[in-house]
């Protein structure tokens, strides 16, 4: 998107050690725009924990924090912590749902000097697409016990043949909605990135075989995406890419091929053809579990970056959440807000100070300084306080 070198970007610093890697992210995004010639207006906006302080017991996600996003289209923020009781499922997914940021989106990459069990960590280069608004997390749900989930039952053994004389007593039920609509934007979105960011290939991540009105409805979805949006010569659908190897198919040079895989199968491939992934889309829960996991192959939550996209948004914001065990402590690893930061330049275009960052927050993990997560699986490191190692990073 166009931006101007001096934006207004809202923060939200966060609950937990959000009040330790907020500042942190803070100071060094600001360095490396000031190295590249820009400058960033931050505007303090608050959720969670500081906008009960400020706003009163009841507000958790201000209406002018809301604003504030959708009027400056890019922001930034800590993880919240989600309230017990009061009706809450996540702050986090009522940020996400009210801006309509259906796409979340993690990198991961290696790090030089991060621990890894991988045998070769740094063949990991990934980006996963995460449906953000549908799934078994649109919190469509009947709790055992009462009259909603009876009547919800009946409809399901007349209409649907489940059997209550198998599954005798108390149920619980949920609904997987999985829409044409929600499908078809995210895929897009992440053959879009695939096509800007010269990826040659977006893998499509569902249980097709087993769920197949709705996880199999994404993938088909998906793929007419692929076969009838772009160009043959831009975007191509594998053949049978479910079933059949594709090894042996040449990607033309600057075109980008869409291919299946089904989710279990995924997280081993992942594991052991780390090299083979590119971009990869797919239904919220899958994605959840899935960039979770790849996570943790290259150094876990403490490095972990994210972002929410949609409608010409953007929200940045580490995987972790509030570690309410280690707040204020200045202990935590700044490194998942400060990519997340990273992540934030490249959607502005600020592809030099996106670039530096990296390459800060590398010199300075490889060179042995990190924090307290990193340091107890490494040898030789020395253990730095949140702001030592932020400091580090910023020279
Ligand atoms: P968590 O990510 O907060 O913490 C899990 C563990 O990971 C911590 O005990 C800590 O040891 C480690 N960890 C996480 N981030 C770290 C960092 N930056 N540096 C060093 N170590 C780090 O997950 P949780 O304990 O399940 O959740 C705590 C709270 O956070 C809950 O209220 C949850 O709802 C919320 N949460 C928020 C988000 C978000 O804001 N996007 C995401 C997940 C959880």
């Amino acid at each position: 998107i166009e931006v101007p070198d001096n934006p207004i970007i809202p923060i939200i610093h966060g609950d937990g050690i959000g009040k330790d890697v907020g500042p942190a992210a803070q100071e060094v995004l600001e360095a490396a725009a000031e190295a590249t010639g820009r400058e960033i207006n931050w505007m303090r906006v608050y959720a969670g924990e500081s906008a009960r302080e400020i706003y009163g017991e009841d507000v958790n996600l201000p209406d002018e924090t809301v604003e504030a996003i959708e009027e400056h289209r890019v922001a930034i923020k800590g993880p919240l912590t989600t309230p017990v009781g009061a009706g809450f499922r996540s702050l986090n997914v009522a940020l996400r749902q009210t801006l309509d940021l259906y796409a979340n989106v993690r990198p991961t990459y290696y790090l030089d000097g991060v621990p890894s069990p991988m045998k070769a960590p740094e063949e990991m280069d990934m980006v996963t697409f995460r449906e953000n608004t549908e799934d078994v997390y649109a919190g469509i749900e009947w709790e055992a016990g009462t009259d909603e989930v009876e009547q919800v039952r009946d409809f399901v053994e007349q209409d649907m043949g489940f059997d209550s004389t198998i599954h005798e007593g108390p149920v619980g039920i949920g609904i997987k909605p999985i829409t044409e609509k929600g499908s078809k934007r995210l895929v897009r979105e992440a053959i879009d990135y695939a096509l800007e960011h010269d990826r040659d290939k977006v893998t499509l991540v569902h249980k097709g075989n087993i769920m197949k009105f709705t996880e199999g409805q994404f993938s088909e979805w998906g793929m007419e995406v692929a076969d009838e949006e772009y160009p043959d010569d831009e975007v191509f659908a594998a053949p049978d890419s479910l079933w059949e190897e594709q090894d042996d198919i040449d990607i033309p040079e600057g075109a980008v091929m869409v291919e299946e895989r089904l989710a279990d199968a995924m997280l081993q491939w992942m594991q052991l053809r780390t090299d083979e992934f590119d971009v990869l889309a797919m239904p919220n829960l899958n994605g959840d579990y899935l960039s979770d996991a790849a996570g943790a192959q290259i150094g876990g939550l403490g490095i972990a970056p994210g972002g929410n996209f949609g409608k010409g948004r953007m929200l940045a914001e580490p995987v972790h959440g509030s570690a309410p065990k280690r707040a204020g402590q200045d202990m935590a690893n700044p490194t998942a807000m400060i990519l997340s930061g990273r992540l934030m330049f490249d959607y502005l275009g600020w592809d030099d100070a996106a670039d530096l960052i990296r390459d800060a927050v590398e010199e300075t993990i490889s060179s042995g300084n990190v924090t307290y997560d990193l340091e107890r699986q490494l040898e030789d490191a020395e253990k730095l306080a949140t702001s030592e190692y932020t400091a580090e990073v910023v020279s």
